[in-house]
C-alpha cells in the first residue's frame, strides 16, 4: 500500500469527493475549500510537484492541464478561475504529490498572500 496520501486518493483506497476521472487523472474536492469551487487534479502517476511531472511526464501535464480546465467549466466558472501548484514547502506545498488547485466563485487577491 502506498504512503502516498493522493496516491491512496487515486486507487479508491481513501474516499474522496471525485467530480472527474479518466485514465490519467482524477480531480476530487479540496477537503477544507478556500473558495466556493476549489478542486484537486491529480496524475494518478506519482510525481512530486510539477517541476518533476513536466520534466518526465510532459504528456500528462498537459492533460492535467486540459483537466482543470474541463472541472472549471463543469463547476460553471465560466473560464474565470486560479490555477495554482504548490511547489515546495516554502510556499505551502504540504502534500508531495503533484496537484493543480481549481479556485473560483469568489473574488481573489492579487498578489497572493
Ligand atoms: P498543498 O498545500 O500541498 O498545495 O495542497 C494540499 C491540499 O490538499 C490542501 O488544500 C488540503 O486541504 C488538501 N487535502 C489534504 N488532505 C486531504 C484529504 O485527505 N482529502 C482531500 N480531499 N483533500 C486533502
Ligand atoms: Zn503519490
Amino acid at each position: 500500500m502506498s504512503s502516498c496520501l493522493f496516491c491512496r486518493i487515486a486507487e479508491g483506497e481513501i474516499p474522496a469527493d471525485v467530480v472527474l476521472r479518466n485514465n490519467d487523472v482524477v480531480a476530487f474536492r479540496d477537503v477544507n475549500p478556500q473558495a466556493p469551487v476549489h478542486v484537486l487534479v491529480i496524475p494518478i502517476e506519482h510525481h512530486a510537484n510539477v517541476t518533476e511531472l513536466s520534466a518526465k511526464a510532459p504528456h500528462l501535464a498537459s492533460k492535467l492541464i486540459d483537466a482543470a480546465a474541463a472541472v472549471a467549466r463543469s463547476e460553471g466558472l465560466d473560464d474565470q478561475y486560479r490555477l495554482v501548484f504548490n511547489t515546495g514547502a516554502d510556499v505551502g506545498q504540504s502534500v508531495f504529490h503533484v496537484h493543480a488547485h481549481v479556485l473560483g466563485g469568489r473574488d481573489f487577491a492579487w498578489p497572493p498572500g
